[in-house]
């Protein structure tokens, strides 16, 4: 088995279902109320644990029951969490409010993810220990800088998804190896619409980049090389939350596997395709006997 880490966030989604959110001075009765295990951190943790590789994660929880919940969703799908903190005060949580239409308002709090703005000692090593890093923009800049800071001079692969979208500093897309934008993500960093043209404008600052492309698959550029565009199995999607963490999560377990490019796209895009297909974000993902199945 590969050894990914992951350094990023853990969240706890509080969604409320309503018919229609209500406006500003309104109160409204929602239909139904829950509390679901996320982050885009932790997810991709759990993607790639379920996908087949040793995960570790960096991060922090909060000492609430939420954080006792975080941890134990990713200790029971196998994620190693002794470097994942317990500090003072919230776990991270995200406020969601999904109504009738599919449309949805977010709040996120950092909470403890706020706290995670440097390496600890420890971190440094296991991020040596490595074969790929995993990093997302959910905890303060300054800590996904020096993990892949860390990476580099370990020369672990970085493996950047570049959300929420915001425009990065150079010296962070300078550290990465691989950036995994949403078209939206891609937009923001280049100002292009056309993900191709926006792959291509990436490429003067990251060497390989691979831009998802929903239900039409994904699409992979590198310096010197053709672009590749690889089809996304075709399916009834019923909930695509998480369907980016699911695919950079098994992603990555394929690379690392020593898969080439193209099939380490079709064999990811199998993990998101299964996953759209469930409601839920890291319920939904597969695990490796699913994954092989659907890409065979
Ligand atoms: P999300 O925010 O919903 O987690 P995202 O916006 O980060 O997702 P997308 O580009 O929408 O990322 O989807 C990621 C990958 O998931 C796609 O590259 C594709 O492989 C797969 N995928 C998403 N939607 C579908 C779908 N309807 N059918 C099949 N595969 C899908």
């Amino acid at each position: 088995m590969t050894h990914i880490v992951v350094l990023g966030s853990t969240n706890m989604d509080l969604v409320t279902y309503v018919e229609k959110a209500p406006q500003r001075g309104e109160t409204v009765t929602g239909r139904e109320f829950r509390t679901i295990s996320g982050g885009k951190g932790a997810n991709q943790a759990i993607a790639a644990a379920r996908a087949g590789a040793t995960v570790s994660m960096i991060g922090a929880v909060g000492n609430d029951a939420f954080g006792t919940r975080l941890r134990s969703t990713l200790e029971h799908s196998g994620v190693d969490t002794d470097l994942l903190r317990t500090v003072e005060g919230p776990s991270g949580t995200a406020h969601i409010v999904v109504d009738d239409k599919g449309g949805n308002s977010i709040v996120v709090i950092p909470g403890a993810n706020g706290t995670v703005d440097h390496l600890v000692p420890g971190d440094d090593s296991l991020i040596a220990s490595a074969d790929a890093l995993l990093l997302q923009l959910e905890i303060p800049l300054a800590a996904v800088l020096a993990g892949a800071r860390a990476a580099r001079a370990h020369g672990i692969r970085t493996i950047l998804t570049p959300a929420p979208a915001r425009p990065l500093p150079p010296e962070l897309l300078a550290a990465t190896d691989l950036l995994v934008p949403n078209e939206h993500e891609a937009t923001t960093l280049t100002g292009r619409t056309d993900p191709a043209a926006a792959a291509a404008a990436l490429l003067d600052q990251v060497p390989e980049v691979v831009v998802t492309l929903g239900a039409q698959g994904s699409l992979y550029a590198a310096r010197g090389a053709e672009p590749l565009t690889v089809p996304a199995p075709q399916v009834t999607a019923v909930d695509s939350t998480g369907a980016g963490d699911t695919f950079v999560g098994a992603l990555a377990v394929a690379l690392t596997e020593g898969r080439p490019m193209r099939s380490a796209l079709a064999w990811a895009g199998a993990a998101a395709a299964l996953s759209v297909q469930r409601p839920g974000a890291s319920a939904s993902m597969p695990c490796r006997p699913e994954i092989e199945a659907q890409f065979a």
